[in-house]
């Protein structure tokens, strides 16, 4: 649980706990169609990707106003500094706002309040990646990185979420090309439900330095092979992976399968208020139901500062790993 680590897949919108979503909802007048935190607690069970997404859309509705957003990246931030994370690279879906008339600005600036004093108040150190739905257009996602134009010191990157099947990295080609000439970090989801191919095409077509998942590399050899030899990142959630049903369960998780192939593997919690736990409760889950010993944790810790995006400062980077080797377990 305290060991130092980066988060680096973590949805912001996803950190909404059942109790902050019935705060804002009243502060907002947002009426929500469960009776309690408890009845919406319940609904916290899926059978798939899309069934969460519906549940995750819906409670959005809450979100309005510059100070919720900044209440909700506080909330998670306090949470996750119990948890060792020293840095998190938070996403977020501005789509999913826009589209309910919340602009580009309330959410930059709302989670920019929270994020711009996260060192002092929680110690930990963050960054912006704002991702683009996949299952909207390809315009749309081009209409959203030209409205963040105006934040961009605010963001380090881009990635791409939701419902995976069905829309290939390829149709997202035109957009990525424009946010690397702005000098953004790229990464995508991939390989989650959607197949290995994905994953390939997220890299020769999108030039992502990151797969976000990419678990179903594991059905192709020559894949692995190449993500070994161009020591490309996997951002891998394995609670997330049960409660979507990506593995039955947490006990069949590829990872330690993963670890053992060389693979550049890092852990973390998706979207924590719905799947069950935070970094480290990823991190205690795995080592309980996989058996990793003390050796394969400090090795997914050292993985997640050498994949994260601190390459504008170094020293913070060795500093967090020299923290990550000194730690002693408990
Ligand atoms: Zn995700």
């Amino acid at each position: 649980m305290s060991l130092p680590k980066a988060e680096l897949h973590l949805h912001i919108e996803g950190t909404l706990e059942p109790e902050l979503a019935f705060e804002l909802a009243a502060r907002n007048g947002v009426e929500l169609p469960y009776a309690d935190t408890e009845a919406l607690r319940k609904a916290y069970q899926f059978d798939d990707l899309q069934s969460f997404l519906n549940l995750y859309y819906e409670l959005m509705a809450v979100l309005r106003t510059e100070r919720d957003f900044e209440d909700l990246a506080n909330a998670y931030l306090a949470r996750a500094a119990t948890q060792g994370v020293r840095h998190a690279e938070i996403f977020f879906d501005p789509q999913a706002h826009i589209a309910r008339g919340v602009d580009m600005g309330t959410v930059v600036e709302g989670l920019w309040r929270a994020l711009g004093d996260s060192e002092a108040r929680h110690g930990i150190s963050t960054q912006l990646i704002l991702c683009f739905l996949r299952d909207e257009s390809a315009e749309s996602a081009l209409r959203t990185l030209e409205a963040a134009k105006p934040y961009l010191d605010r963001i380090v990157g881009v990635g791409l979420d939701s419902a995976e099947v069905g829309h290939p990295p390829v149709k997202f080609r035109e957009v990525y090309e424009a946010a690397a000439a702005l000098g953004l970090r790229r990464v995508a989801h991939a390989g989650e439900e959607g197949p290995p191919e994905y994953i390939t095409e997220a890299l020769d077509v999108l030039g992502v330095e990151r797969i976000d998942h990419g678990l179903r590399c594991m059905e192709s050899p020559e894949l692995v092979a190449r993500l070994v030899r161009d020591r490309i990142p996997l951002t891998l959630c394995p609670l997330s992976n049960v409660r979507l049903r990506t593995v039955d369960v947490l006990g069949d998780h590829p990872l330690p399968a993963m670890l053992d192939a060389g693979l550049l593997c890092t852990v973390n919690s998706d979207d924590p208020a719905y799947f069950g736990g935070y970094a480290g409760d990823n991190f205690d889950a795995v080592r309980s139901a996989l058996g990793l010993g003390e050796e394969q944790l400090r090795e997914l810790a050292r993985n997640s500062f050498v994949a994260s995006f601190l390459d504008h400062d170094e020293e913070r980077r060795t500093r967090y790993l020299s923290e990550v080797e000194a730690y002693e377990f408990g």
